[in-house]
């Protein structure tokens, strides 16, 4: 490698020696640029004669072998060649499709139980630049193709299911077939399920997103995002030079630990599952517990939705104490295997309080009106034992 240069230079330079064995496990490339042979080689990767990498914004081999083995699980049995990007963040992989595919006077047809940060995206960055959000009931067909048939500048309708905390689902191929209709894009949220308990794109839906901080990633230690999508050219042409321009690349380490989490995937979420559906109905039957919102549960208003579109039920759940906020608080600081939170998804069980944590920006009016009242608790339930969980959650309701 020395080449006859000096010390200080052997010092600085990169060995670019190609591996001659395939590594059995998903290497970590940290590194900004690749190098090349020659100039001739650089001109055809640039112009993309050849394949090939460039810079670390336009790509990274960990990162793209993540994004790509989330299409497969998004596509898992279906006849769709979907491509995939991660993002820094999950937000950053809600507002990219948003940016990329929206222009000035277009709108966005949504509902009003959205995860906290995506109704503030909308109406503080995109309402500005001219992308109205129109918060309607996508749970209504009718209302659902009154406003698709009323307003043509209606682009894209984004869609979150179960909702962020209360549950509600909507029909992703019934809001499909309409926005195909009316040629609107559609984009889900599928950051409550991921790809092992629903899968959009099998309902005709064009982009799904996720904040693979939650339940991908499983262990609290990454943030990323990611966008998995149908027309792997429309991507290219729209969302690809948006995150290239914008710059909300994920990093290869981020990506490597996501990637440690998906091996699990499958395992985790059949666990939080089961557990999830036993405290369910322990709450359900006790007395201090006014309301239990859980899609696996015959009394949830969308159960038989739920039945059809999701392969389980998961592993979050919401509740109102009796005692409305003064019972909540006492509830979560009681608890002792629980810990308060302000996230969702890990392999150990987690609590927040919506009303004065996640949901704290939006008006009170419009909060309750959404079913996210004072009392309200969320909990992401763990993996561990069912008994520690159920005795947690009985002790602190005492
Ligand atoms: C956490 C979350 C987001 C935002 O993701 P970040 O990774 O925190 O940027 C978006 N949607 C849902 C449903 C979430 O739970």
């Amino acid at each position: 490698m020395d080449k006859g240069f000096r010390f200080d230079s052997t010092c600085a330079r990169s060995p670019h020696d190609p591996v001659s064995t395939p590594p059995h496990q998903l290497p970590i490339y940290a590194l900004s640029s690749f190098a090349y042979e020659s100039v001739e080689e650089g001109m055809r990767v640039f112009s993309g004669e050849e394949s090939g990498y460039i810079y670390g914004r336009f790509g990274n081999p960990t990162v793209d072998a993540v994004a790509q083995k989330l299409a497969s699980l998004e596509t898992y049995q279906l006849d769709i060649q979907a491509a995939g990007m991660l993002t820094s963040s999950g937000m950053a992989a809600i507002a990219l499709p948003l940016l990329g595919l929206l222009r000035p006077g277009d709108r966005i047809l949504t509902q009003s139980d959205l995860y906290g940060g995506t109704t503030e995206l909308m109406r503080q960055i995109l309402q500005p630049l001219g992308i109205q959000p129109i918060f309607s009931n996508l749970r209504d067909p009718d209302e659902l193709e009154r406003n698709l048939k009323a307003d043509p500048s209606i682009k894209l309708i984004y869609i979150e299911t179960p909702s962020n905390p209360v549950l509600r689902c909507v029909d992703l191929g019934m809001v499909a077939a309409l926005a195909r209709q009316y040629g609107c894009y559609t984009v889900v949220d599928n950051t409550f399920c991921s790809p092992a308990l629903q899968r959009p794109l099998a309902w005709g839906i064009d982009f799904v997103v996720h904040s693979t901080t939650k339940f991908l990633n499983g262990h609290g230690n990454s943030i990323a995002g990611a966008i998995i999508g149908r027309d792997p050219e429309l991507m290219n042409d729209r969302l690809v030079p948006a995150l290239r321009l914008i710059g909300p690349c994920a990093n290869a380490w981020d990506a490597w630990l996501l990637h440690n989490g998906l091996k699990t995937l499958a395992l985790r979420i059949e666990r939080h599952g089961t557990n999830a559906l036993h405290l369910a109905h322990f709450l359900l039957a006790h007395p201090k517990i006014k309301h239990v919102n859980y899609p696996g549960l015959p009394t949830h208003p969308d159960y038989a939705l739920a039945s059809k579109q999701m392969y389980g039920s998961g592993g979050m759940i919401s509740f109102e104490l009796t005692g409305g906020i003064e019972a909540g608080k006492a509830f979560m600081n009681k608890l002792q295997l629980a810990t308060i939170a302000a996230t969702l998804g890990d392999v150990d069980t987690l609590v927040m309080h919506p009303a004065t944590m996640s949901h704290r920006s939006i008006a009170p009016a419009l909060r309750e009106s959404q079913g996210i009242t004072d009392g309200l608790v969320r909990m992401s339930v763990g993996i561990e034992s069912i008994d520690d969980i159920l005795a947690d959650v009985a002790n602190a309701l005492e």
